[in-house]
């Protein structure tokens, strides 16, 4: 059956996005998806209210979290060597050893799930169902690397030498899946990792590794080390003995590494400013639902967010979409994850900086379709907000605010569209509602952005189904994409095999 204006004999141009999903060899035969928890049944919302009970409490449970305290620059380097003299015996367990723990280390994470979502709530303020698929990616991150390691003695002609030593240093808002990603990764190759949580989310950092150390990974070689930013978090980054740095967070904090160390190997996943266009041929009922599930999900505290609506020609025109957004946004309720009935919560720290201005500013000829209010006493707890007549060039156009702020913009046509959809300095996640075929692979050929999205949500990447990873300032030093089949081929280095006899 023909699709409106999709011409099968004209070939596709070659896209980067191609190259990126090269396979290294299927192992597709080898891996499946954890399902997230179903919230129906009596049984599992119980397990839940249980949950979200003890997020209160300043303690997970009475477990103590064994940390390598770094007091001062001898031990860092004690850590270090320490590590990398682990990582040697690590990787002579060979392949099959690490992947049979990394499956236990699955295995670990699943049974630690309440507890993982528990912390989580308490520390990053997201709710039991933003939580619960944290866990799930986390599970396919270890299941994903445990299988696609085993592939990387298979590539012909050059041998695959992994790093020595990792450092991990991710960010808080996906304090569980990033830094258990990264992790993985490293050690699926048989380097030692070193991972420095983020401040604001370590105890999610520690139930995670702790999990991981009771699958089998040796502390030695997996070590979680609380350090101050300043002069040693510095002195951990720039050391000649680190192989690779694993960085998720701000382009700008990846500046800072390299300045610090030019020469750093680093695989940075950075900062985004991502759209949804909406064309007139959208179902504009799935637009809407999507648009307000990737721009206020985890209070937009996503680099994978949208952040702009960009709404074409009758759509832009008639007021039927901003209505019916409106609803829509109305009807989150706003609060604490301990409460089940809240579906966005606070965001991580009283709003400062940028997201306080895009909070409370508006630019030239913006108006709000919905204020946001700061709600109660607590600065953390804003209801999303909405501004229309964002103009091409403006400062709501082109900055990320990593907070429940979404702009909407009124283009005259697709290619308008599109042409201020790549007008940022990056190109994380883009999204397009068309139900017209010709409309989506004009922007497929044309948009700037690591993960592309027809007619879903433009967050919520997925282990081996949508491997996730940016383009021009969403990534520094590298085309990887996470939970995808190239990954670890960065994890090391080449050299051509010698020819045998
Ligand atoms: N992987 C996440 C997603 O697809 C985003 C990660 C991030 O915000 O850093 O939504």
């Amino acid at each position: 059956e023909s699709v409106k204006g999709l011409d099968e004999s004209v070939p596709k141009p070659h896209r980067v996005q191609d190259r990126l999903n090269e396979v290294v060899s299927p192992y597709t035969d080898r891996f499946v998806n954890t399902p997230d928890t179903d919230p129906s049944t009596e049984a599992n919302r119980e397990w839940a209210r249980l949950a979200l009970a003890r997020s209160t409490y300043t303690q997970v449970g009475n477990e103590t979290i064994r940390s390598s305290q770094v007091p001062g620059p001898a031990s860092l380097e004690t850590v270090i060597q320490d590590t990398r003299k682990a990582a040697k015996a690590w990787e002579a367990r060979g392949t099959e050893v690490r992947a049979w723990i990394l499956h236990q280390a699955a295995g670990a994470l699943a049974a630690r799930r309440g507890d993982l979502v528990s912390v989580m709530a308490a520390e990053a303020g997201k709710t039991v169902a933003e939580a619960d698929v944290e866990v799930s990616e986390a599970i396919d991150f270890a299941n994903y690397y445990a299988e696609a390691a085993r592939r990387l003695d298979v590539v012909d002609g050059a041998e695959f030498v992994p790093d020595t030593l990792t450092v991990v240093t991710p960010p808080w808002n996906f304090p569980v899946a990033i830094p258990a990603g990264s992790v993985l990764a490293a050690l699926s190759v048989g380097s030692g990792v070193i991972i420095k949580p983020a401040p604001q989310t370590q105890r999610c950092a520690a139930v995670m590794v702790e999990a991981l150390w009771q699958a089998g990974v040796p502390r030695e070689v997996l070590r979680y080390v609380t350090i101050d930013e300043g002069p040693l978090s510095k002195a951990l980054i720039a050391h000649s003995d680190v192989d690779r740095v694993i960085l998720t967070g701000g382009w700008e904090t990846a500046q800072l590494f390299r300045s610090w160390r030019p020469d750093l190997p680093l695989l940075a996943e950075t900062s985004g400013k991502n759209a949804i266009v909406i064309t007139p041929s959208a179902d504009i009922d799935l637009a809407v639902a999507d648009l307000v599930k990737s721009a206020f999900g985890h209070a937009g505290q996503k680099c994978s967010a949208a952040s702009l609506a960009i709404l074409v020609g009758s759509v832009a025109e008639s007021e039927r979409f901003e209505r019916q957004l409106v609803d829509a946004v109305e009807s989150l309720k706003i609060g604490y994850p301990q409460d089940p009935q809240v579906t966005m919560g606070p965001v991580i720290e009283p709003p400062q900086g940028k997201l306080a201005d895009g909070l409370t500013r508006l630019g030239d000829g913006e108006t709000w379709l919905v204020e946001p209010r700061q709600l109660g006493s607590d600065a953390r707890v804003w209801s999303p907000g909405i501004r229309t007549g964002v103009r091409p060039g403006s400062e709501f156009h082109t900055t990320e605010y990593f907070g429940p702020i979404l702009g909407i913009m009124h283009a005259r046509s697709l290619e308008q569209a599109i042409e201020w959809q790549n007008a940022t300095d990056y190109g994380l996640t883009a999204g397009i509602h068309s139900l017209d075929a010709h409309e989506v692979n004009t922007w497929i050929d044309t948009v700037q952005a690591g993960n592309l999205y027809v007619n879903r949500g433009i967050t919520g990447a997925i282990v081996q189904r949508q491997p996730f990873g940016g383009w021009k300032r969403s990534s520094v030093g590298t085309t990887a994409k996470a939970g995808g089949p190239n990954y670890l081929t960065h994890l090391g280095t080449w050299s051509p095999r010698p020819l045998r006899a």
